[in-house]
């Protein structure tokens, strides 16, 4: 079934796929998800639906987080970093179980300098938790980490790094949506500084799944969302609740290597850069 009602894109129309269809053509009930992010609410602003999803199906859904967070404050006075990873340890419980993700570790790096490790201290870190979690799929970022954050790039590469280690056989799928969220909803992130300058990218380069969340999955999201309490207000607020939701039913994942492209096919869109490279 094909969603082609959902979110207006500024170029061309492309087909929104339903979670359900992306979990199911890439995981079976009994498979484990490992999900792989930098900060607690990375998860649920970029990944929520496909873990939420993944979990429905009868998925072991097991989420990382490389750091906690501890700086993501305006106000350090009052939530000094020992302060505010607590809550936000809290928080990110609080979030997984609206997901219905049945694990979480964290694994102690400083917020803010992931970029700062050395790549093959990362890399094997991350290849640890693979060899222990023994996933079906990997779920991360991609190369352009979203927003920009050098942290969200460092544990892209890390994750991309330890998987090729092991030969790539593992499906790796990692989330493109910042090229799909609609212009007006971007315009208003930007005014709480979501991105780094020159971000989100436009389209992603070569083959991607649009999904649109709808009925409990979206409830789910939100409900993960509101958990972070310590972070979300203020987008919250520049997105108004309908901008919110919005914002919340779109994802989008890019299968990264053979194994995840190969079981994604059938739902994959091509990006118009590619599609005008190959006309060319
Ligand atoms: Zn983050």
């Amino acid at each position: 079934m094909t969603n082609t009602t959902a979110p207006s894109v500024p170029t061309n129309p492309i087909t929104w796929r339903p979670v359900a269809e992306v979990t199911s053509a890439l995981l079976r009930p009994g498979d484990t998800l490992l999900a792989i992010w930098a900060h607690p609410d990375d998860e649920s602003y970029l990944g929520a639906g496909l873990m939420a999803g993944a979990a429905r199906l009868g998925v072991r859904v097991v989420s990382i987080s490389v750091t906690l967070g501890e700086h993501g404050t305006d106000d350090p006075v009052s939530f000094p970093p020992a302060k505010l990873a607590a809550l936000r340890e809290q928080e990110l419980r609080g979030a997984l179980g609206a997901l219905g993700a049945r694990s979480v570790a964290v694994l102690g790096y400083e917020d803010g300098e992931c970029h700062e490790v050395p790549e093959e201290v990362g890399t094997e870190h991350i290849g640890r938790v693979v060899d222990a979690v023994r996933p079906d799929a990997v779920l991360t970022f991609d190369s352009d980490g979203v927003t920009g954050h050098a942290d969200h790039q460092a544990v892209g590469r890390w994750t991309r790094g330890a998987l090729a280690e092991r030969g790539d056989v593992t499906p790796l799928v990692t989330t493109v949506v910042g090229s799909v969220w609609p212009v007006d909803l971007i315009d208003q992130m930007h005014s709480v500084s979501m991105f780094y300058p020159g971000y989100p990218l436009p389209r992603p380069a070569g083959p991607f799944v649009p999904v649109t969340l709808s009925g409990d999955v979206l409830e789910q999201k939100l409900s993960a969302l509101r958990e972070h309490r310590s972070q979300v207000g203020p987008l919250e607020t520049a997105l108004g609740v309908g901008g919110y939701r919005r914002m919340a039913a779109i994802e989008a994942y890019r299968p990264t290597n053979e194994a995840a492209t190969r079981l994604l096919a059938d739902l994959t869109v091509t990006s118009p850069s590619e599609e005008m490279a190959t006309a060319a």
